[in-house]
């Protein structure tokens, strides 16, 4: 179910088991993809999550009739569209909060839930620079027993496998998932110019400390990684792998006693 579509009649009737909060980002990625990506790519996973937790709870429920369905246990809030991102503050339209007001925005922007009886959240990450934050929002909401609820914090790209190490920015895994997605978004003519002006890896690195903590000071258009060696067919294959892997986090997260 998705929040934003539904009624609260429906909310009231609805057996929701968990909430998806999408969080992304307005941040540049490079010459060929928009500023959107992250909350795109949040979005789409949060979404395949949703209809893989909900196949997954229909197939499993012995009780169930022969029309059982699961629909609308998962409730997808809106995308949080704004993070921390001031690391790309050099390129053109990237929009960024502090992370002190990015913690206290999705915090409370959680904690709306627990009171009609949804306790249980997660954030579903399309951003790098939003994971520490994010990972003490999760920490924060779950140890508040003024509403009991649990949280924890899922970021897409963590938990796509083999293809994890390819990560960059820009690059084949968020170019491959926006092909799949959301293809019009992807400017096909500009991959050229992307590769071109792309870095091989994230940062300047010294001791396992990275000096960069602008994006800028590594990379010349924004990219890192090689935004062709991610296609459509590979961004299918990296929905299914994170929407199946949200969906069992999820099962683990309703099943669990408590924070
Ligand atoms: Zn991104």
């Amino acid at each position: 179910m998705r929040l934003a579509d539904a009624t609260w009649t429906d909310v009231r009737d609805a057996d929701v088991d968990v909430a998806f909060v999408p969080v992304g980002s307005t941040e540049q990625h490079g010459p060929h993809a928009p500023l959107g990506t992250d909350t795109l790519d949040a979005v789409a996973v949060a979404e395949a999550g949703a209809a893989a937790y909900e196949a997954a709870e229909s197939a499993g429920d012995p009780d169930a009739g022969d029309d059982a369905t699961a629909a609308g246990r998962v409730a997808v809030t809106p995308p949080i569209p704004v993070g921390v991102a001031e690391e790309h503050r050099a390129f053109d339209g990237t929009m960024w909060v502090s992370p002190e007001t990015f913690r206290a925005y999705v915090r409370e922007a959680a904690e709306s839930l627990p009171g009609h009886g949804i306790d249980r959240v997660v954030f579903v990450n399309g951003h790098g620079g939003n994971v520490e934050a994010l990972a003490e929002v999760a920490r924060r909401f779950s140890r508040d027993d003024a509403h009991g609820g649990y949280a924890v914090a899922f970021t897409w790209f963590d938990a796509v496998g083999e293809h994890a190490g390819d990560m960059g920015h820009a690059g084949p895994l968020e170019t491959a998932l926006l092909r799949a997605t959301n293809p019009d978004l992807v400017r096909e003519d500009r991959i050229e110019e992307a590769r071109e002006g792309a870095a091989d890896r994230w940062g300047e690195w010294v001791s396992g400390v990275n000096l960069a903590h602008d994006s800028d000071a590594f990379t010349d258009n924004g990219v890192v990684g090689d935004p062709a060696a991610g296609d459509a067919e590979r961004g299918e294959a990296l929905l299914d792998l994170a929407s199946d892997a949200l969906a069992e986090l999820a099962e683990a997260v309703v099943d669990r006693e408590s924070a």
